[in-house]
């Protein structure tokens, strides 16, 4: 198989680290400047649980030319529209697209540029880090799930049994949005808290005044997910979220690290900002995603991003 990552940042390049590993061609598509030259030079350096270094072939998206099986979109949800576009050319048609982002509304976003027959979604739990261009840092295990939005699992068994050779640990769902609400769940609640308390995952739920806040914002994402998906399961989710909350509670969310630590634009407009948006449709009121999003914006707004 031809496999593009469209969007090789830190999880583009756990994905292309471990499909280098398999029979299959694998190219990293990228616009950071800095970051093609460093891969290109130097191949792409990997730490943490492996000490590696592989020989991928990194362009831009738009100089990509080979018509692809498989292209596993990555990049930050506000890269997407524009990542779509650059890709049309590398789009036959029998390729795959997969998106592997977080948050909601993608697959909405995927059918303004693809036929229906082309989009997969997914949703995975594996993590990664960039030291800097070139440097991946990949720590721990992990998984996903994927689902055809036209036809079954067994029209795409050959890329659940690539990802499952690259030891990404796949399976397919045939309601993988319910595992979608989940993560944008646990997303939801810590991500956009934590950059603006400025805090670990941790001391947010050692405060009963954080925990509060969590659980408001938590009962908001239910109400819409369950008038949108099925199989929605309230006390489920929240347990899978206090685990998380005490496996990660040293970690600061990736939004804090976007936002706080790197001065980067955030993915809240897909994950409270959405729910606000599908809210308003639905006829449910979100007040607290609504301050939390708009906490984020002013942020965002002051550091110049938006
Ligand atoms: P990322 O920020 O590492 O990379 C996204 C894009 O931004 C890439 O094109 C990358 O080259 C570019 N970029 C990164 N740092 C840059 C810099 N300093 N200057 C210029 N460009 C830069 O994003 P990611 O963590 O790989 O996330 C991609 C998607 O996967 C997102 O939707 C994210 O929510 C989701 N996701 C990430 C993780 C994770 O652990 N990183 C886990 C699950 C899902």
């Amino acid at each position: 198989m031809l496999v593009y990552i469209a969007g090789s940042g830190a999880m583009g390049c756990r994905f292309g680290y471990q499909l280098s590993k398999t029979n299959h061609r694998v190219i990293l598509l990228d616009n950071w400047e800095d970051h093609i030259a460093a891969i290109s030079e130097n191949g792409l350096q990997v730490t943490g649980d492996v000490e590696d270094c592989v020989r991928l072939p990194i362009m831009k998206p738009t100089e990509a030319t080979e018509i692809a099986d498989l292209i596993i979109l990555l990049p930050k949800a506000d890269q997407l529209p524009k990542m779509l576009q650059d890709i049309r050319g590398i789009i036959g048609e029998n390729t795959k697209v997969l998106s592997l982002l977080n948050g909601l509304g993608h697959a909405t976003t995927m059918r303004r540029y693809l036929a229906q027959e082309n989009i997969m979604v997914g949703v995975t739990i594996w993590l990664a880090g960039l030291k800097g261009p070139g440097q991946a840092f990949l720590q721990g295990t992990g998984s996903l799930s994927v689902q055809n939005m036209v036809g079954d699992g067994d029209a795409v068994a050959p890329i659940i049994e690539m990802f499952n050779e690259a030891g990404l640990n796949a399976s397919y769902d045939d309601n993988v949005i319910e595992a979608i609400w989940r993560k944008a769940c646990v997303n939801g609640v810590m991500n956009p808290t934590c950059a603006v308390l400025d805090c670990t995952i941790g001391e947010l739920f050692g405060t009963e005044a954080g925990l509060n806040l969590v659980q408001h914002i938590y009962d908001e994402f239910i109400a819409v997910a369950q008038s949108e998906a099925e199989g929605i399961d309230k006390q489920a989710i929240w347990v899978y979220i206090m685990e998380t909350s005490k496996k990660a509670s040293s970690h600061y969310p990736s939004m804090h690290q976007d936002l706080i630590q790197h001065k980067r634009r955030t993915e809240i407009d897909y994950l409270n900002g959405a729910v606000v948006f599908k809210g308003k449709r639905a006829g449910i009121p979100t007040p607290y995603c609504q301050m939390i999003t708009d906490m984020i914006h002013a942020k965002e707004a002051m550091l110049g991003l938006r």
